[in-house]
């Protein structure tokens, strides 16, 4: 009975780490930003917001990896 948790634990380890793998977090290069605010617009879920500092942030908890953002960035700053 232990070697069947055993087993369990190790497939939701590989599936937590090609989930990883697979939905890499997008971020912002905020030196290359120049706040031009079309990723908040185009955002579908409004997972980005202008920052404090005028640069463009990427709630994690919120994108999900669409790349709508990275498509429509006129300074290529999302990666
Ligand atoms: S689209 Fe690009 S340049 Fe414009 S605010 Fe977003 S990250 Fe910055
Ligand atoms: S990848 Fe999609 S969901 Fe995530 S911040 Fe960009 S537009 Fe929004």
């Amino acid at each position: 009975m232990k070697k069947f948790w055993l087993i369990i634990l190790f497939i939701i380890i590989i599936i937590i780490s090609c989930d990883k793998v697979n939905n890499p977090e997008y971020n912002v290069d905020k030196s290359a930003c120049n706040s031009c605010g079309a990723c908040v617009s185009i955002c579908p879920i409004d997972a980005m917001e202008i920052g404090e500092d005028g640069k463009a942030i990427i709630d994690q908890t919120k994108c999900n990896q669409c790349g709508k953002c990275i498509a429509i960035c006129p300074e290529d700053a999302i990666y």
